[in-house]
């Protein structure tokens, strides 16, 4: 049976040029980066090469990238981090209600230490108001963290105007760009940030290794002790064949992001016209206009996603129900929630991801599979009052 692949919000495909990438790393090329020999020489050549790449994609320094484990990682780091080396006797961090878990369960995490969180509300489409961002400063506040777009729903959050507010008040900006890195250009002398996490799976690379862009002269306190890696600010031999993956995939999107997002984008807005024309009662969630290229989420009404997302798995297609953690339980997404929609509406929603490896075939295969499901579905469903 055919596979149509669209959940790259929760990962990506490797691609083809990223794997040829890492192969030799995986043979001949296995010195430590730390050694001095000839064996780790070439290592270490590779990780200079893939930082510059990874510094490119975002406009920033070499010197100011970090490799971590996971783009979760890079979030804690810069968190934790960023809050540790304040000064302030009484702290305060701001950030949204429609973070991914990396952000919104590190920032539950800082409460129990008695630190005040305000988690921002956002409008009907996962927008935060830059007014409110405003208005929650406070003397102590120590941190602003809003991601750059959602993985959910896809909407990207007004970040410029966020972070010149947070420059006027003298807080430091942490953003999670991990949805955002190749689907749009980021540059952070344009938005100066002072931290953004990025993730290697996200971005056709490997799961396992992310990294944190940290200002030059920032102070962020270490989240792991040990050796001396990473200019001494994050501890434990690197993950060679993940940073090679991430710094070709980081060349990778640095030359197609002229083109590729134009062409997920097309691809998207063909299927989401599709399904919202040829199916009654279905709702976009997330902004109409402010939105990832890969995203569009749609509420079945009358209907649970799971089950949706079953039928269509059993035909090949693959897709989400909101996060792929809220996948795994049966409660109804926080963003969703956030956003006002009601839990019945939705737990009716799906996550349709595309990604680089998408064709029109697979938008017109989904087209063709879907309305009868849904149609079958709602038959059945005791809700639906047709
Ligand atoms: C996937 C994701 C993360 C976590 O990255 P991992 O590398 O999977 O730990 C963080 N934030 C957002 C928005 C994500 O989509």
């Amino acid at each position: 049976m055919k596979t149509v692949y669209m959940d790259n919000n929760a990962t990506t495909p490797i691609d083809p040029r990223v794997k040829e990438a890492v192969l030799p790393f995986l043979g001949e090329l296995y010195g430590n980066p730390s050694s001095l020999h000839a064996v780790a020489k070439p290592v270490k050549q590779a990780m200079i090469e893939a930082r510059q790449h990874v510094a490119d994609l975002i406009g920033a320094e070499k010197h100011e990238i970090f490799f971590t484990a996971s783009g979760t990682e890079a979030d804690n780091w810069a968190i934790k981090g960023i809050v540790a080396a304040s000064r302030n006797e009484k702290k305060h961090v701001i950030t949204s209600s429609v973070e991914h878990e990396a952000v919104r369960n590190t920032c539950k995490y800082l409460t129990h230490l008695g630190i005040d969180v305000t988690f921002l509300p956002v409008d009907q489409y996962g927008m935060v108001d830059p007014d409110d961002v405003r208005r929650a400063i406070r003397p102590e506040t120590v941190l602003i963290t809003i991601m750059h777009s959602n993985n959910e729903v896809g909407t990207i959050q007004p970040i410029d105007e966020i972070v010149s507010i947070a420059k006027e008040a003298g807080v430091a900006m942490h953003t999670d760009a991990v949805q955002s890195a190749g689907k749009m250009p980021l540059d952070v002398g344009q938005l100066p940030v002072d931290t953004m996490a990025l993730s290697g799976h996200k971005l056709y690379a490997l799961k396992g290794c992310g990294a944190l862009y940290i200002r030059s002269g920032l102070l962020v306190r270490r989240l792991i002790h040990g050796g001396h890696q990473e200019r001494g600010r994050r501890a434990g031999t690197e993950n060679v064949v993940g940073i090679v993956a991430l710094g070709a995939a980081c060349k990778l999107a640095a030359e197609e992001i002229g083109t590729e997002p134009q062409h997920i984008f097309d691809l998207r807005n063909r299927l989401e016209a599709g399904i919202l024309e040829r199916i009654s009662h279905t709702t976009l969630n997330g902004h109409p206009k402010m939105r990832l290229c890969s995203t569009t989420n749609i509420r079945f009404e009358y209907l649970e996603g799971e089950s949706i997302l079953l039928r269509l798995s059993a035909n090949g297609i693959c897709v989400s129900t909101g996060s792929a953690c809220s996948s795994a339980s049966l409660e109804a997404s926080p963003v969703l929630i956030a956003m006002g929609i009601p839990p019945q509406h939705a737990h009716g929603a799906i996550r349709f991801s595309l990604g680089r490896m998408n064709t029109e075939e697979d938008v017109d295969y989904v087209l063709e599979v879907l309305p009868p499901i849904i149609e079958e579905l709602r038959k059945m469903s005791p809700l639906f009052p047709g």
